[in-house]
Order: C-alpha cells, then structure tokens, then sequence
C-alpha cells in the first residue's frame, strides 16, 4: 500500500526537536498487529510537553506524539479485532516511546486496544481521552476506599483543567458534594465548575504556602491533579479515615508532607496511573465512562476541535493554564 496520510512528527536535531506534519506511508509505521484509521486524538499536559520539547516525555525520535487515539481498525492479524472495528487507545507510553495518534494512520498491538463501548463513537471517546480515563480511575481509587456519596465533600485540585473538569462532572453526577480548587486568579472558571456541578470554590494564598502538619478537617475524599504544597495541604486538610487519589504534578512533583495525617488521622494516599492500568481495569472505567458522564457535561468540557496543525499553538496555551477542558485533534483523513 503506497498511499500517503498525513503525521505530525517530532525530530530531533541536535539538542532541539522540530515539529512538522509529514506525509508517510504505511510502510513508515512502526510494528504491530493493527492498523487504525485514526479519527481523532486529544491534547493532554504530556502531549503539550512532548511538542513543546520540555521535561523528558519523548523516549525515541522520530516520535508521532499524542498519548491517545480513537478510530476504526482497516487491517488486522489479530482475532480479537477485525476491519470496520472502532477501537480506543490511551497509554502503553504511546506518544512517548512509541508512536502515537496524531496521525492519520497508526500501527498498534492489539493489546493496547480496547474495543470502543455501546453508547461512545469515536469523537466522545477522544473528549474524555487520557485525561478523562484517568479522572475515572481517580473516581474508582476512591470508592474502593469506601468513599460514598454522603461520606463528605470531595476536594478536586486542578480543576478547571482537562483531568479535573471530567472528576468534577462524575463525581456530582454520582451524587456526591465536590469542591473545585483553582489556582489564584483562575476564579473566573466558577461558572464553569459550577455548571459541572461544584458548590463549594476554594482558591487563597494560603494554598502556596507550606500547611502546618494537620489543618482543620475539610475533606472526604481528595482527587490531586497538582502536587505540591497543594497535595501536602490536602493530605493535612483530610478527615479521618479520608482518602486522597493522586494522579497529576501539575503544580510539582514535590510532596514537603509530614506522616501526621498518615499515622494520626489514617489517611490514605493512593496513586493513579493511566499508562500502565490492567486492561480489565480499563474496560471497566469506559463503561463506567458511558454511564456516569453525562454528554450534557461533556459539550461543556470540550470546546471544540483542533487541527493537527493547530496543536503547535495550542500546546503552550495549554501549558500556560490558558485552556480550560478538554481540546479533541481531529486527524480523519
Ligand atoms: P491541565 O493543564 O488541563 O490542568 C492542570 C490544572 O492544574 C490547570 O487548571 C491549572 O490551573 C492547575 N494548576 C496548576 N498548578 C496549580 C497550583 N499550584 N494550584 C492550583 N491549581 C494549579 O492538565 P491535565 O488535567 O491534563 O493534567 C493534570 C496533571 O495530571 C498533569 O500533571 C498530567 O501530567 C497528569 N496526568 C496524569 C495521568 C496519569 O496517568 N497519572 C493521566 C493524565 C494526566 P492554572 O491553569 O490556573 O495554572
């Protein structure tokens, strides 16, 4: 098969990475079992470092970057897969060490797939992409920590951001009262979060300042996307018996804690990874995706669709705290 398609791909040259779209052909592609027709893909906090060359995200050049992708199968040696399958990837360190959805076409293993669940086509899967999954994840860490609705508020840190947007919306679509932390001068993202469903606004100096061991008693259950003296002041803030889901370092990878809310208020603090989560785990968190994200809330989250030569721009925006949500790169050829 000669024909080409269309890739924005990442060299490296010297100690700088250029970004270019190219045009490749499926002989370009890297090994594996299924060949995607990929639709469309998301920009995430990662993909915004990997096209902007910052922290160490990209593993091999040439990289396709993009960390997820939602499309149809058009050939496949797998018998779990057959052409005209619509298929989700997010993770497997894609966009990272191997290539990832900003392209038109990708070569894959099989086992990186999952089929798309009833009720997602492949534009809704990619607004809730990597950052949405994870939410989910964040949202199950907590509730097998035995945090209920009712059980008190939960803490969003992050927000406004892609990952918080979509634990906001589940978790008050599930029942429970949510809290949305932005950082100072972000207020004016309450509208927003409040039309996914948090009541309660927390933003104050106080948040950039190291807490003292224990503060007051605040929150049930805590979903972290930040890090930092924000994550060290949630962990301080947590009722007894209270659990704080981790997944992000926006903020810093730092954590200036102390043991006391571990030992004197049996505090739990449970990490979150997206990249290398079972796969019974991962088609579990799509279900529960189907269900317990309204598409009320994500149109609100999802502003719109990039082009694949649109992330360039938008990857510093990103960066800088400008986007608010979720942004889908629209890759069909
Ligand atoms: P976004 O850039 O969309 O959102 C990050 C949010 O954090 C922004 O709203 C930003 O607000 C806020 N923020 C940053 N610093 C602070 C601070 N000091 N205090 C309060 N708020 C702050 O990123 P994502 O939601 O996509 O990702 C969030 C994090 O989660 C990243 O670190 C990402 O790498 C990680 N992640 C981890 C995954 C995993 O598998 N573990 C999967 C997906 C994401 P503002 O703009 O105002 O600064």
């Amino acid at each position: 098969m000669s024909d080409t398609f269309k890739a924005l791909v990442l060299r490296q040259e010297g100690d700088k990475v250029r970004l270019a779209i190219e045009q490749l052909t499926v002989n370009d592609l890297p090994e594996g079992d299924v060949l995607v027709a990929v639709e469309y893909s998301s920009l995430n906090y990662k993909d915004a470092m990997a096209v902007m060359g910052a922290g160490k995200i990209v593993r091999e050049y040439p990289m396709v970057p993009g960390i997820d992708l939602a499309g149809t199968v058009l050939e496949s040696k797998s018998p779990f897969y057959k052409p005209g399958d619509k298929v989700v990837l997010t993770g497997w360190s894609v966009g990272e060490r191997y290539w990832g959805g900003y392209t038109q076409r990708a070569r894959v293993k099989s086992n990186w797939l999952v089929p798309l669940p009833e009720g997602l086509d492949t534009l809704r899967a990619m607004a809730i992409g990597t950052a949405g999954f994870t939410a989910m994840l964040c949202v199950m860490t907590l509730e097998e920590a035995g945090i209920q609705p009712g059980t008190g508020t939960i803490l969003v840190t992050g927000a406004a951001g892609g990952v918080g947007s979509v634990a906001v919306a589940v978790l008050s679509n599930l029942g429970y009262r949510v809290a949305a932390l932005t950082a100072p001068g972000q207020e004016h993202t309450h509208e927003y979060l409040e039309d996914l469903g948090a009541t309660d606004f927390i933003s104050g100096p106080e948040w950039s300042e190291q807490p003292r061991p224990l503060e007051t008693q605040r929150w049930a259950g805590a979903i972290d996307t930040v890090g930092g003296k924000v994550l060290a002041r949630v962990l301080a803030e947590m009722h007894y018996g209270g659990c704080v889901a981790n997944c992000g370092l926006a903020g810093s990878s730092d954590l200036p804690t102390t043991v006391m809310p571990f030992i004197l208020r049996a505090v739990s603090l449970r990490g979150v990874d997206s990249v290398m989560c079972p796969v019974p785990r991962r088609k579990t968190a799509w279900s529960r995706l189907v269900r317990d994200l309204p598409s009320e809330s994500l149109e609100k989250i999802t502003p719109g669709i990039i082009s694949l030569g649109d992330v360039p721009k938008y990857a510093p925006e990103l960066l800088a705290g400008n986007v608010r949500g979720r942004l889908v790169v629209g890759v069909r050829a």
